[in-house]
């Protein structure tokens, strides 16, 4: 039987923010378009996101503090023409998505309220309470559907179609009834969202595997500064679920086992709003030096009560929500327990500002384009600043979505044929019908204990080491899975079989390129290098993999701009 081919001008695969942004541009542009995505829209990760999207416009805020804050704040490391080109046009992007009809928390005198975040030099998170992501996610996919953009709900991308340096579509599968097509088009935009699925304790959704890295990265095409993992500094205890840094943004106090605010001895002046890197490192500095609070010994209370019942339910309903339910502690009465959870992907396929996906440090891959979490392009460099993501998404979307539109007419569709989808139909028939007694949560349970472990907050070369040989461990494994449901109706083992593969390549991405960087800089911290090296590694990771999975490392410059190196204190 023949595999249906479906022919658009562009495919875009992702229904967060920044694939509804972008698609809505290009349907208003008159072009057909279609959104791919395994979730329904309305559950993409963009709508977790709880406390802001930055926008310098209050009057002692500006647009250069803006920069200077996200600059300082990626240790150096974000390129300075994309950062400049995100804090100008954030306070417009912000407008836009109002006039759509997100509706943003005021002040009493009506106008936009921003709340302090970490790192930040004036309070600069637009807000909808704690529910700041669902508010904008839900604008931007009701004015996408009603301009007329065709959703593939439930529909799994598993390869790009990419031949002779050019691409020409995907193929994805009907999670429903895994029937296979082929989306043939001019362009391809990728949209799919964050990786810190692959660690134990994290903040993401489920659905946060990192699959579209990893499918471009076994067409021979690199990823960029894979080794910069965020850790939140506040993840509930024990599961890591997200308590947003709007809890210390409105003054959220964080205390040890001896009852003290221990932030004092970490960043004096910002205290608790210090960069994320640096508070959590501070808090697991605490638990390992025997300061830890909870059962196990390894967490520290954050402290909301003195804020008072009616602010807390004004501002962080969804938060209080989320500690009853999953520690059982009302943060109106009393502190509740966290610790650092991985929580964002700084890095990500390798973009410029327009959106277009690199092949190499010099060369771009005509009609495939990248934009949000799973993109580098890179405004977050080391480290990114709360707020600053969301604000990410939301606009490189809509402008990689203008460039698709700029750029479409002068690309000519190569014809897919049936052999387009010979890897996806091997890959699913191997799951199918392969033998082994691995079974995927033993061995996806074995990846992310390792990554925690040894490929977390803090690393060394041998923790770095171990992970190394672990993935590749877990790879031969994998050779030798099982998987019990053979049916083709919502088989969601086999979708986890699949993304299992993504999450073992993109995660030797992480530790081998962690292992190469030896300084600290950033999320990535080395015990054993524990100082930034500007004069070694001021500098991009731009990893290959070959098809046995080895990953070849490569350097590409920073592009560099008015904010001058400096050491980073808070
Ligand atoms: C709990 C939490 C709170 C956060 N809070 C904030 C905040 O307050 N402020 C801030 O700036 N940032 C925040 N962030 C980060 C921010 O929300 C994300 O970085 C951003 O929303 C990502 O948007 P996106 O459009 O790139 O991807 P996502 O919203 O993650 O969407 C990814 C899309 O890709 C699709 N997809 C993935 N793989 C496939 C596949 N193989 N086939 C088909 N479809 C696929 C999914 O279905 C989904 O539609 C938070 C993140 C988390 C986890």
């Amino acid at each position: 039987m023949s595999i249906p081919i479906y022919t658009y001008d562009a495919i875009i695969v992702g229904a967060g923010l920044a694939g509804c942004a972008a698609a809505r541009e290009l349907q208003n542009a008159g072009k057909k378009v279609a959104v791919i995505t395994k979730l329904h829209p309305l559950r993409s990760h963009s709508g977790a996101a709880q406390g802001g999207v930055n926008a310098a416009f209050s009057e002692d805020d500006s647009v250069e503090l803006h920069e200077f804050d996200t600059v300082k704040g990626s240790d150096y490391l974000a390129d300075q023409d994309a950062v400049e080109f995100m804090c100008q046009k954030a306070p417009e992007t912000i407008r836009w998505i109002e006039r759509m009809g997100a509706a943003f928390s005021r002040t009493p005198d009506g106008k936009i309220a921003q709340r302090p975040f970490g790192g930040q030099s004036s309070p600069r998170a637009c807000y909808a309470k704690d529910r700041t992501g669902l508010t904008l996610l839900q604008t931007i996919y009701e004015q996408a559907h009603r301009a007329g953009v065709k959703f593939w709900d439930e529909w799994y991308a598993a390869d790009l179609i990419y031949k002779d340096g050019k691409v020409s579509g995907i193929v994805a599968f009907n999670i429903r009834d895994m029937q296979i097509a082929i989306f043939n088009c001019k362009s391809v935009m990728f949209a799919t969202g964050g990786y810190a699925r692959s660690y134990k304790i994290n903040s993401n959704a489920h659905a946060n595997t990192g699959d579209g890295l990893s499918i471009v990265a076994r067409h021979g095409l690199p990823l960029e500064d894979m080794e910069f993992v965020q850790f939140h500094p506040s993840g509930l205890s024990g599961n890591g679920v997200l308590i947003s840094e709007a809890a210390r943004g409105e003054g959220g106090k964080l205390l040890n086992s001896l009852g003290e605010r221990f932030m004092e001895k970490y960043a004096p002046n910002a205290m608790e709003l210090a960069s994320r890197d640096v508070v959590s490192r501070a808090i697991i500095n605490e638990i390992r030096e025997g300061r830890g609070v909870g059962p196990r010994k390894d967490a520290v209370f954050i402290d909301v009560t003195h804020l008072g019942k009616d602010l807390i339910m004004q501002r962080l309903p969804e938060l209080r929500d989320l500690a009853i339910t999953f520690l059982g502690l009302d943060m109106i009465k009393e502190p509740i327990l966290i610790s650092a959870t991985a929580h964002y992907s700084m890095g990500g396929i390798p973009v410029n500002i327009a959106g277009n996906v690199r092949k190499n440090n010099a060369e771009f891959i005509e009609g495939f384009y990248a934009a949000g979490e799973c993109s580098c392009v890179s405004v977050h460099g080391a480290n990114r600043l709360g707020a600053n993501s969301v604000l990410e998404a939301l606009l490189f979307g809509r402008f990689v979505g203008k460039t698709i539109v700029a750029e479409i007419d002068n690309i000519e569709l190569r014809v897919a044929t049936q052999e387009d989808a010979q890897t996806t139909l091997d890959e699913i028939n191997w799951v199918l019908s392969n033998n082994g007694d691995e079974t995927i949560p033993g061995l996806r349970e074995e990846l992310q204990q390792c990554m925690t472990d040894n490929a977390g907050a803090f690393r060394t070369k041998d923790t770095l080491d171990i992970a190394i040989a672990k993935v590749k461990e877990l790879r031969e494994r994998f050779k030798n899975i099982r998987i019990k449901d053979k049916s083709k109706v919502f088989n969601t083992e086999l979708q986890e079989a699949i993304e299992f593969g993504h999450m073992i390549d993109y995660s030797a991405f992480i530790v081998e390129s962690a292992v190469a960087r030896n300084e600290s800089r950033g999320a990535h911290f080395r015990e054993d290098f524990d100082t930034r090296d500007d004069e070694n590694f001021l500098k991009h990771t731009m990893a290959y993999m070959s098809e046995n999975g080895d990953i070849t490392l490569d350097y590409m410059d920073v592009v560099l701009g008015k904010h001058e190196l400096k050491a980073r204190t808070y």
